[in-house]
This record gives C-alpha cells, sequence and structure tokens, in this order.
C-alpha cells in the first residue's frame, strides 16, 4: 500500500499547482466548496462535507455553452475545451454522484459536448469519510464511505499520513513523481449508521404515488429550492441567450445554461400556460419519484448518493430518509388514496 506523510501531500498539491488547475475544498465565508487554490496550505483536509457538491466542476451552475455573433450573418462558436483540472478531497458519495449524471449527460446519444469535456478534463482524488456523518446514508443508495466508484485516486487518512490507492490512469498521471513509502498499511474500517431503512423498487413507489402522503408533507415546503441546488444529483438546467456586447452591426450575446430544479413553479409551465404540476404536492413528490423511480428507470442507477445535503439544508425540516421510510410504511399498511 503507497503511503505519503503529510508533507508529501503538500508538496503533491504544490507539485500539481505548478503544472495547472488544482481545486480543493475551501472555507468562503463559513462556507465549505470546492474552489481554485494557489497554494498547498489553502485546502482543508479535516472536513465532513463540502456545503456545495463536488458536481460545481463539471456541470457549473453557470456556464456559456455557446457564443453566438449576429450581424449580416450569424457566426456560432462553441464554447472551448476547459483546461485540465486536478480535485483533492472528494468524497466517495460525490465521486458516485459523477457516475450517476454521466448516465444522463454520457452514457448514451446524444452526448452533452459541454458536461464530457468537463468530465474528461477533470481528475478526482478522493477522501475517504473515517465515519458515516449526521445525516449521510450512503450504504442504503449502493455507496460506502470508503468507496472508490468514479474516483481517479482514493486517499484515507491512516497515523501520520495518508495511504492512497491508485485507481485509473489519470490517477496515475496526477500521482507521478510523488515520494512515497510501500508499506502494510491496515485500512481502517469507517463506522457506519445501523439500520438505515431499504428504497423501495419502482414498483413499489408506483403504488404509492396517490397517497394522501404527499399533500401532507408538501403542506410545509416553501419551493425555496435549496434541496436541488445543493445535490450532487440534480442535473435540471435552463438554456437562455444573454446580449452580452453591442459593436457596430453586431451584436454578441451568449448561451447560458444554468442550474433549474422541478421545485419552483414555473419549471413545468408549458406554452399556452398549462402546468401540469401546480402545486407544491405535485413538485415536491416529482423531486422523490425523479430520484428514485423515474431516473432508475430511464437511465439505470438511483439519482440520490445518501450524501445528506437536502436534510441538513431544507428550512421546513423535509427529510429524504424519512420519505424513504415512510414509503416503506404506506406500503406495508393500506395507502391512503387522494
Ligand atoms: S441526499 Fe439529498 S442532496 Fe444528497 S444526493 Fe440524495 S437527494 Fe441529493
Ligand atoms: S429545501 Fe425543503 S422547503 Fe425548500 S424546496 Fe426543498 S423540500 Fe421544499
Amino acid at each position: 500500500m503507497k503511503f505519503i506523510t503529510r508533507e508529501a501531500r503538500d508538496n503533491w498539491v504544490a507539485a500539481l499547482l505548478s503544472k495547472g488547475r488544482v481545486v480543493a475544498p475551501v472555507d468562503s465565508k463559513g462556507k465549505l466548496v470546492y474552489k481554485q487554490i494557489t497554494a498547498a496550505d489553502e485546502a482543508e483536509w479535516d472536513f465532513e462535507r463540502t456545503s456545495l457538491p463536488a458536481k460545481t466542476w463539471y456541470f457549473p451552475m453557470t456556464e456559456p455553452i455557446l457564443f453566438i455573433e449576429q450581424g449580416k450573418e450569424i457566426k456560432l462558436k462553441e464554447a472551448p475545451v476547459p483546461a485540465p483540472v486536478v480535485m483533492f478531497g472528494v468524497r466517495p458519495c460525490d465521486a458516485r454522484s459523477g457516475q450517476i449524471l454521466d448516465a444522463l449527460f454520457i452514457g448514451k446519444p446524444p452526448i452533452d459536448r459541454q458536461y464530457a469535456n468537463h468530465r474528461q478534463t477533470l481528475t478526482m482524488i478522493g477522501l475517504s469519510c473515517p465515519k458515516m456523518w449526521n445525516t449521510c446514508f450512503c450504504t442504503a443508495v449502493g455507496g460506502a464511505p470508503n468507496s472508490q466508484d468514479g474516483l481517479d485516486i482514493l486517499m484515507t487518512e491512516v497515523e501520520g499520513g495518508y495511504t492512497v490507492e491508485i485507481i485509473s490512469e489519470k490517477g496515475e498521471q496526477a500521482f507521478a513523481g510523488v515520494s512515497y513509502e510501500e508499506m502494510d498499511i491496515a485500512l481502517p474500517e469507517p463506522a457506519t449508521h445501523e439500520a438505515l431503512p431499504a428504497v423501495r423498487n419502482s414498483d413499489d413507489w408506483a403504488a404509492v404515488f396517490n397517497d394522501l402522503y404527499w399533500k401532507k408533507l408538501s403542506e410545509s415546503c416553501i419551493s425555496c429550492r435549496a434541496c436541488a441546488f445543493v445535490c450532487p444529483t440534480c442535473r435540471c438546467y435552463d438554456v437562455r441567450d444573454e446580449l452580452v456586447a453591442i459593436k457596430p452591426g453586431v451584436k454578441h450575446y451568449e448561451r447560458l445554461r444554468a442550474w433549474d430544479t422541478c421545485t419552483i413553479s414555473g419549471y413545468r409551465r408549458i406554452a399556452g400556460g398549462h402546468n401540469p404540476r401546480e402545486t407544491a404536492e405535485k413538485r415536491l413528490r416529482n423531486r422523490f419519484y425523479c430520484k428514485f423511480m423515474y431516473y432508475p428507470e430511464d437511465f439505470g442507477p438511483l439519482a440520490c448518493i445518501g450524501c445528506g445535503r437536502c436534510i441538513d439544508v431544507c428550512p421546513v425540516g423535509i427529510n429524504i430518509l424519512e420519505v424513504i421510510e415512510q414509503v416503506d410504511q404506506l406500503l406495508e399498511a393500506e395507502p391512503m388514496k387522494a
């Protein structure tokens, strides 16, 4: 097993910084987020999870996807391929969320070119969780605090430093030249939560679709969208053209892609003004059905990695783990039909 000291870790980060862009968890006004760093000592290594997911580096909140020049003719220019990024401190759940989004954006045609470029130029270096934190439930949705899924390298903190497991070719390249020792080290077993509820299958979710539970649950939802904006697996977006410059005879536009979310009232409105999800009940129900029924049916994986961020952030205490438990209980009992 490869072992590096903390000093070797910082030298590694410094060496990568001399070659290109490095991103790590950074304290930003009291919130931990993945940001580009300029020195090794800016990175945080002792943390639970970041406030915003690693997704922000391959599916940014807002980004131009096309540049449009409107003069006598219309000229289009695609957004350039981003410069490579090495990202440290990726929690294993966040890495799994990349695989989940891949299933939609690049898993089958049409391939999303912009997303593919971000994924190809990003190297993800994971940091095992020593335990499941308060609201984590990764083990209930197929993950683990020390999962290697979706990572290029996995680091695990041990006495005096870290073990380093190289998982991919990109990982090998990122680790090239790092000073390490080969040691016999037993990896620590992360503490996990006992008795987490099992996620029911699509047929079971379909069976409780019309239950009054969803109306009751939504009565406190204020449609603030916070749950979706912190979620590593939410991937709805809106596209609009913004006029950014006017020159004689030419207008310059940027076609922007920006995160959107199904919990806001206008999200599902269609031409003519009809809205098939006009109530908070229908919108909130859709959020959970998207994660546990629609996405698995359409793309394979569950659209939740059990990070618990939406539980932490919801101002009215709507808790996805309780929803999973409730669905389980509804199926045991006679469903209340709407
Ligand atoms: S726990 Fe919540 S925030 Fe985390 S992946 Fe699941 S739905 Fe998204
Ligand atoms: S964070 Fe809570 S209140 Fe806000 S939209 Fe999500 S479920 Fe509703």
